[in-house]
């Protein structure tokens, strides 16, 4: 095909105006320039390249940078870098170069994000440890996460070009990493454009499922909302408010959430949509008429007492202010309304940015902001030895909700819900948190596990005795806690071990073996003992039987007969030895075929969408692309998830669940069973029943060839009278 390198020139020229025209607003005097300088200096270095689509490579920076533009509101400095963000790393460019165009600011943005992809892009894998060292570089200017999350975001939304493996990959870490992050910055949008898009290729099934769904259902929800509104609209204009007023649907990757964690079908889940409304109103009255707002529509539907949420006078720390409630709307149905004003409006969107433009007034927010970028320096300045243990530590603070604890002074302090009064102790410092022994809540005396409500008033009780101890990281749930307190246990082990290693000297030097480095080691391995830190600290606690060391002494003088093995077989070795054995799946890019095992935690079996996964002890397992752990596994340990595929025309069964949820009629379990032993090939292994106030829940595994064996068999039980849902479960009973 031709390519008609003029056409394109145009292109590239009107996308650029595009650019111009979203940041206009923002830019001051002389930015508009430096904006051109970087987009001629990008068109340049991009010229020879193009991206998998075939299109011009530059079309990717221009998009990054209108994202900037117009979802973050970035301003010049932000543009310029977007705009050059892939230079250094894929062209003839140096950071030097960029330095002397375009000063040291832009390129110590450009090093941030070209380290990061060094990182990430580059390698097989993106590892726990790989993404300490992202969050550390973009923690140095937050810029530096707002480019790469716009970045991640077009190459979400061009994702279709790409290899399977690869966009698995990409959409892993995008809900592993950058949706987390969207959030935490409270980039609304973003962040959801993120999770439907990661979900669209982690699982299209479920993605297309409900987008279907919502689709089909959309005229009549149109309907509701019309219903819905149409009073309150008359009210609020006769009471003389500027506002605009709409349904708002809930995203797709949040429902399906919702029918995977609560286990409910689409069409029971309620709040399917919000309604929101946005009053334009003078900062000084926001919260009154916020009120106001709330008063006329309570007056209208009446409100739920459980879930009144006074987002603006206690602000999230993400920056997030909103005043939502649930009433009960027309047809009996609960909605969720959200009051907000136009500038929290335009804050919950485009989050930290949008504070630049109010800067006045959200003063407090962004050192509210400045306040987790402090902390995420501090947790990261103590790594974990276990970086993945730290990952899902520091992602479960990313995630949660978050409640606000009072000091006995007054002061207070934001920590995530289910954080305990040690949390708050480490919250408050880490030496009140090393030293607490106990604490008073409202006055009340409370143990250090006590589970922190909203708004307690907290005084810390400490010790300088005290010091932290192993069951203290069952108490604990933030991060910067269990950080802390591993540091500290791990330097009470190094004291204790230093009294080990001369026990060890001695009971070496009785059974006339040499205390060297050597000997140690292989002592260690000997005994499966990961350090000799670790040897010495048992040995301490007494805990290094003669015995054993008697037994090792025998081992290295005759080593021939091992009874243990003193390595673990390379991943390599593992896959060749295991050549040849089976013929249902083929595996790796060569698809041969492998020794394998089907993993128990989502129980594949023959037409499910599946990877393999090479495990240290047990050969490849193979899982279901939609396994709950199948996000970790593809994130963390991409350089071990080989291919893997069915083979056709095998009559073998495989074990599978189902659940089956009605009402109590009367013979249904008689049907259901029937049914079952009726269809062809397939065998029960166990059944199991219970009904509980006319509700009847069954499990049932069976044995079938082949999903589109197990699909056609739900289809004919969903239709039984009686029957209301029909789910595959994942794990073996
Ligand atoms: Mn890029």
């Amino acid at each position: 095909m031709k390519i008609d390198l003029e056409a394109e020139r145009k292109e590239i020229l009107n996308r650029y105006k595009i650019l111009i025209k979203a940041c206009k607003r923002r830019l001051e005097k002389g930015d508009k320039e430096i904006i051109r300088k970087a987009f001629e200096v990008a068109v340049e270095a991009h010229k020879e390249m193009r991206r998998k689509s075939g299109e011009p490579y530059i079309y990717h920076p221009i998009a990054v940078a209108q994202i900037c533009a117009e979802e973050i509101g970035l301003g010049a400095t932000g543009i310029v870098c977007a705009l050059l963000h892939d230079t250094v790393e894929d062209t003839d460019l140096t950071l030097e170069d960029v330095k002397g165009l375009f000063g040291e600011k832009v390129a110590q943005i450009i090093n941030g994000l070209t380290k990061i992809s060094g990182v990430i892009d580059n390698t097989s894998s993106i590892q726990a440890e790989n993404f300490r060292k992202v969050l550390l570089t973009m923690s140095e200017d937050i810029r530096v996460i707002l480019i790469k999350l716009a970045d991640r975001l077009h190459n979400m939304r061009t994702l279709e070009h790409m290899k399977r493996e690869k966009q698995m990959k990409i959409a892993s870490e995008t809900l592993f990493l950058y949706a987390p992050l969207a959030h935490r910055l409270g980039l609304n949008n973003i962040k959801t454009e993120l999770e439907d898009l990661g979900l669209k290729y982690t699982n299209s099934d479920g993605y297309y499922d409900i987008a279907v769904k919502l689709q089909e259902t959309e005229p009549q929800r149109k309907r509701f909302v019309q219903k819905f509104i149409e009073p309150l609209k008359e009210i609020l204009g006769e009471q003389g408010f500027t506002f605009k007023i709409f349904g708002r649907p809930k995203s797709i990757y949040s429902i399906y959430n919702k029918t995977k964690t609560k286990g409910v079908a689409f069409e029971e889940i309620y709040d399917l949509f919000a309604i929101r409304i946005v009053i334009d109103t003078p900062l000084e009255q926001e919260k009154s008429d916020c009120w106001k707002v709330y008063s006329i529509i309570t007056d209208f539907y009446h409100p739920s007492p459980e879930r009144l949420r006074d987002w603006i006078s206690t602000p999230k720390s993400n920056g997030y202010e909103s005043l939502h409630t649930t009433v009960m709307g027309p047809e009996g149905k609960w909605v969720e309304v959200q009051i907000r004003t136009v500038r929290m409006d335009e804050l919950a969107e485009k989050g930290y940015a949008a504070h630049w433009k109010y800067k006045d007034s959200a003063a407090d927010k962004e050192s509210n902001l400045e306040n987790w970028l402090q902390r995420i320096r501090e947790m990261l300045e103590n790594p974990d030895p276990n970086a993945l243990e730290f990952m899902d530590d520091f992602k479960l603070n990313l995630f949660s909700d978050e409640l606000f604890a009072f000091t006995p002074k007054g002061d207070m302090k934001t920590l995530p819900v289910g954080a305990t009064a040690l949390d708050f102790a480490f919250e408050i410092h880490t030496k009140v948190g090393e030293q607490c022994i106990g604490a008073k809540v409202n006055f009340k005396l409370v143990p250090l596990s006590y589970e922190i409500k909203s708004g307690d008033q907290i005084e810390i009780l400490t010790s300088n005795k005290q010091t932290p101890k192993e069951d203290w990281l069952g108490f604990v749930i933030t991060a910067k806690a269990k950080s802390k307190i591993k540091s500290s246990l791990k330097e009470q082990r190094k004291k204790v071990a230093e009294e080990g290693r001369e026990i060890m000297e001695r009971k070496f030097y009785k059974n006339k073996l040499d205390f060297t480095l050597q000997n140690v080691n292989d002592f260690c391995a000997f005994l499966k003992i990961p350090s000799s830190q670790e040897l010495f600290y048992r040995a301490a606690l007494g805990n290094v039987d003669v015995k054993e060391i008697k037994e090792f002494v025998r081992f290295k003088n005759n080593p021939v007969k091992p009874g243990r093995k003193t390595a673990t077989p390379k991943i390599e070795q593992l896959v060749t030895n295991a050549r040849g054995s089976s013929d249902m799946l083929v595996i790796g890019d060569d698809m041969q075929k492998l020794d394998y095992k089907l993993s128990p935690c989502c129980n594949p079996i023959p037409g499910d969408d599946v990877f393999g996964f090479i495990t240290v002890g047990e050969g490849i397992k193979i899982h279901r692309v939609n396994c709950p752990n199948a996000i970790k596994l593809l994130s963390n340990y991409a350089y071990r998830v080989v291919k893997a595929k069915w083979l056709n025309d095998q009559m073998i069964s495989f074990l599978a669940g189902i659940k089956i949820i009605g009402t109590d009629e009367l013979g249904l379990v008689n049907n259901i069973t029937k049914i079952i032993s009726n269809e062809n090939n397939i065998n029960m292994r166990s059944i199991k029943f219970d009904t509980d106030d006319g509700l009847f829940e069954g499990t049932i595994m069976i044995y079938v060839h082949d999903t589109k064996h197990l699909n056609h068999l739900m289809e004919v039980l969903k239709k039984v009278k009686g029957v209301t849902r029909v789910d595959r479960i994942d794990e073996k009973d």
